[in-house]
């Protein structure tokens, strides 16, 4: 289950994968840009791992939210 994240203070974006969750209730955990080191709380049910996206320049149409 993982998300995709963008950096509050880099803006750019990371992998966002929850690991050993299973409780039931949520608590905020430490979420860290892996480029600028940036953390930001959020709540999760388990521990919080970010991955850097690999480069796609060119293979992927530009992102449009
Ligand atoms: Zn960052």
């Amino acid at each position: 289950m993982a998300e995709i994240e963008t950096c509050t203070s880099c803006a750019r974006r990371f992998e966002l994968v929850e690991v050993g969750g299973g409780m039931t209730s949520k608590e905020p955990e430490e979420m860290k840009c892996p480029y600028c080191g940036h953390v930001r709380m959020r709540l999760a049910s388990g521990r919080l791992r970010t991955l850097p996206l690999p480069d796609h320049s060119g293979l992927q149409a530009p992102a449009s939210d």
